[in-house]
C-alpha cells in the first residue's frame, strides 16, 4: 500500500504520488508571531512534523518551508499598546515559537521565510496579476477582483455569491466588490511601510504565502498544510492569487484540527493558561507532544487537564519498557533510525491510511506490553525483539526516549552519569549494611535517597534507580 492522505480541495482520502519521483515539497502556515505560541498553535506544529518525519522514513527527500508572518495588524496593535517598535514584538515571539517546536522535539524546517523580506516576490507576483487582469490598485491598496476567478469558493466549498464582504480593510468603498481582498495594505500614518510601484504599504496575509511558498518550493509543489481555521479565507485566497497568475501550486491540502476548551475556540484569555512555557512546568516536553501529537491530525483536541495526565501516564509506560529493557539488552542492538522499512508492516499500514496515529500508537502499546513479558522471564532476546520495534516506531513519532532531543531527559539531563555515580555509591553502602544485617542502616540510606528525589527499586538484576516524577 501507498501513502493515501486526506485532501481538503476533493474532501477524499486519496494516493499521494509526489510531483518529482522521490522527493516532496511542503508548505506549512506557520505563526503570526503577536504572542509566544499556545498548544493551539504548536498542535499544527507538532502533526506535520509527525508527517514530515514519516514521508522521510519512507526515503522521500523532503523540503519543508514554514513560514513566519512577521507584520500584521495584530503586531502593529501589540507594538502600539507596549510603545516598542513593531520588529521587537516579532522577533520576541518568533524566538518564543522557535523555542517551543524545540522543546517539543519538531524538527527544524528547511527554510522559515518571514513576510518582510520577500516584499520584491510579493511586487513580481501582483504586477502578475494586474497584467492578467485579476488585481487592481485603488486607494492606496491592492485588491484581488474575485469576480475575475470562476473558481474562487472551491477550496472552501462555498459559492461566491454566498460570500460576505472581505473584512480586510476599514472601508470597503474603494474595492469594486466587497468580496475582494487586500493584497497589498496602503500605508496609513505612523505604521512601517515598504514601497511598491503603486505606492507605499505591507503584505497582505494571504500574498505573502503565495509569494513565499512559490519561491522555495516552486510554481507547483506537493502539500500545503495549516489548520482548519485558515481553510477561508486564508488558503481560498492563496488558491486565487496563484492559480489567477497560472501557477499550478498545491496539490494536495492538509489541514489540522483545532484545540477547544470545553468546545470553545482557545481565545487570549482562556489560551494563557495553555501556553507552551506554562504546560512544560506541569508535564514534561515529550508528555506534552505524546498528548498532541496521539489524537488523529484531523480531528479536534478538547483540552481537559485529565486527558494531559492520561497522555502523560501512557508515555512513562512506554518509556519504563524502553528504559527497563535497554538495561537489560543495551541500545548498541538496536537501530534508532527512522526507516520504515525497520517497523511493522501493521504500523506502516496505519501511517499510511492518511497518518493513523492513534493506530499506529495501539500497537506502540502492544508491543510494549508483550516487551514487558519478555523483560518479566528475563527473554533477553524477545525483549530485544521487542525493545527494536518500539524504538523504531516511537522514531517515527518524535517520541524515542532514548534519542535526542529526550536521552537522559527523564533523570536530570546531561547530569545522569554523575547522579549515577554518586547514587551507586550510596547504593553499594546499602548493600554492605544489609549484608552484616543491619536493617535499620540500609532503610536509612534509601529514605534519604528518597528525600533527594531519587526511587530505588530492587529488581532480580539488583537495585536500579530513576529520579521520582
Ligand atoms: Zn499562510
Amino acid at each position: 500500500m501507498t501513502l493515501r492522505l486526506h485532501d481538503t480541495a476533493t474532501r477524499s482520502v486519496r494516493e499521494f504520488t509526489p510531483l518529482q519521483p522521490g522527493t516532496v515539497s511542503l508548505y506549512l502556515c506557520g505563526a503570526t508571531v503577536q504572542a509566544p505560541p499556545h498548544i493551539g498553535h504548536i498542535r499544527s506544529g507538532v502533526g506535520f512534523d509527525i508527517l514530515v518525519r514519516w514521508l522521510r522514513a519512507s526515503h522521500y527527500q523532503v523540503t519543508y518551508c514554514r513560514n513566519v508572518t512577521d507584520i500584521d495588524d495584530k503586531i502593529l496593535a501589540v507594538a502600539a499598546a507596549e510603545e516598542v517598535p513593531w520588529w521587537a514584538v516579532a522577533e520576541r515571539n518568533q524566538r518564543a515559537f522557535t523555542r517551543a517546536y524545540d522543546v517539543l522535539g519538531c524538527l527544524p524546517p528547511d527554510v522559515e521565510p518571514r513576510a518582510t523580506g520577500h516584499v520584491p516576490e510579493m511586487i513580481v507576483l501582483m504586477q502578475r496579476l494586474i497584467d492578467a487582469g485579476h488585481a487592481y490598485a485603488a486607494g492606496g491598496d491592492v485588491y484581488f477582483d474575485v469576480r475575475t476567478f470562476p473558481d474562487y469558493g472551491a477550496l472552501s466549498g462555498q459559492r461566491v455569491a454566498h460570500m460576505m464582504a472581505a473584512a480586510d480593510t476599514e472601508d470597503n468603498a474603494a474595492k469594486r466588490d466587497p468580496r475582494d481582498f487586500a493584497l497589498w495594505k496602503g500605508a496609513k500614518p505612523g505604521e512601517p511601510s515598504w514601497s511598491t510601484p503603486w505606492g507605499p504599504g505591507r503584505p497582505g496575509w494571504h500574498l505573502e504565502c503565495s509569494a513565499m511558498s512559490t519561491k522555495y518550493l516552486g510554481s507547483a509543489f506537493d502539500i500545503h498544510g495549516g489548520g482548519l481555521d485558515l481553510i477561508f479565507p486564508h488558503h481560498e485566497n492563496e488558491v486565487a492569487q496563484s492559480h489567477a497568475a497560472g501557477d499550478g501550486f498545491a496539490r494536495f491540502w492538509l489541514h489540522n484540527g483545532l484545540v477547544r476548551i470545553a468546545g470553545e475556540k482557545m481565545s487570549k484569555s482562556l489560551g494563557n493558561s495553555l501556553l507552551v512555557d506554562a504546560m512544560i512546568t506541569e508535564v514534561r516536553p515529550v508528555e506534552l507532544r505524546y498528548y498532541l501529537g496521539q489524537a488523529h491530525y484531523r480531528s479536534e483536541i478538547d483540552y481537559a487537564p485529565a486527558a494531559l495526565t492520561e497522555a502523560a501516564t501512557a508515555y512513562r509506560r512506554i518509556e519504563g519498557f524502553v528504559t527497563r529493557a535497554a538495561e537489560l539488552v543495551g541500545t548498541d542492538v538496536v537501530s534508532p533510525d527512522s526507516d520504515s522499512a525497520a517497523v511493522p508492516a501493521a504500523f506502516t499500514a496505519a501511517m499510511d491510511d492518511d497518518l493513523g496515529v492513534p493506530q499506529a500508537l495501539a500497537l506502540v502499546h502492544e508491543t510494549v506490553h508483550d516487551g514487558n513479558a519478555a523483560l518479566a522471564v528475563a527473554d533477553a532476546a524477545g525483549t530485544a525483539k521487542r525493545l527494536t520495534e518500539a524504538r523504531s516506531m516511537l522514531a517515527v513519532l518524535g517520541l524515542d526516549p532514548l534519542a535526542a532531543p529526550w536521552a537522559g531527559g527523564k533523570a536530570g539531563g546531561n547530569l545522569r552519569p554523575v547522579v549515577d555515580a554518586l547514587v551507586s555509591v550510596a547504593l553499594e553502602q546499602r548493600e554492605a549494611a544489609r549484608a552484616r544485617k543491619d536493617y535499620p542502616a540500609a532503610d536509612a540510606i534509601r529514605t534519604q535517597l528518597a528525600r533527594a528525589g531519587v526511587a530505588v527499586e530492587d529488581t532480580p538484576r539488583g537495585p536500579r534507580w530513576e529520579l521520582s516524577p
